[in-house]
């Protein structure tokens, strides 16, 4: 079968494995998409489909109403969410949700995951808030979240269900999702030892714009 977008199926069957793989999901749950750039199309994840066995050719292209373009399955159930935020979003080409445990702690007492590490200020920038709790699948689920997420946010939690990350890719926006559960867990183990100390707004502006430089490539 004649199949486009295989550089987006790729990608986004890399990071639904290894969503699975590093635990920050378990069984099916959470799901991951990119945007193919140019076009009115986003490729996503199947709904409820065992990872260890997803292939490529299992991705959904899915339009910006919401039909399936191509594929077998039927797309996420978070398919509304994702389409929202592209529409909403235009900086933004990558969206992974996951369930991990961590960061679900914070979205379950309603408290927001503070900059407390070097890297939570580098890779995200600014405290991890909450989306308003609606069931999944949601239309407003999905209202919930681009409203929270405002015009530069790039991680938010789902109240009593998990956490949200975009970037310009599938593997930035998987980062987002590891800092944020990173950073939750030592949140609640400096709360344990007596303090969770936040770094400075500065401090976080400094590392957050510093960190656009970070990192080399090797020349091919
Ligand atoms: P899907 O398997 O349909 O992607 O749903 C999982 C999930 O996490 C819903 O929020
Ligand atoms: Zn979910």
């Amino acid at each position: 079968m004649f199949m486009r977008y295989w550089q987006e199926r790729r990608a986004v069957l890399q990071t639904a494995k290894d969503i699975f793989e590093t635990g920050l999901v378990i069984g099916t749950w959470g799901n991951v998409s990119a945007r193919v750039e140019g076009e009115p199309y986003m490729v996503i994840t199947p709904s409820g489909m065992d990872y260890e066995t997803l292939t490529v050719e299992d991705m959904i292209v899915v339009d910006w109403e919401r039909n399936v373009v191509e594929g077998e399955f039927k797309p996420s159930v978070e398919t509304p969410l994702h389409l929202e935020i592209y529409r909403k979003r235009p900086d933004i080409s990558a969206v992974v949700h996951v369930h991990s445990p961590w960061a679900t702690a914070f979205a379950v007492a309603g408290q927001h995951i503070p900059v407390i590490l070097e890297e939570t200020a580098q890779v995200i920038g600014h405290e991890v808030g909450i989306a308003a709790y609606a069931p999944c699948g949601s239309k407003q689920l999905a209202k919930n979240v681009v409203q929270a997420l405002g015009e530069e946010k790039i991680a938010i939690l789902l109240a009593n269900h998990g956490l949200i990350g975009l970037g310009e890719d599938t593997a930035s926006a998987l980062r987002v999702c590891q800092i944020a559960e990173k950073t939750a867990m030592i949140a609640i183990y400096a709360k344990a030892l007596g303090a969770a100390k936040a770094l400075a707004p500065e401090d976080v502006e400094l590392l957050n714009r510093g960190f656009k430089h970070y990192g080399q490539k090797r020349k091919k």
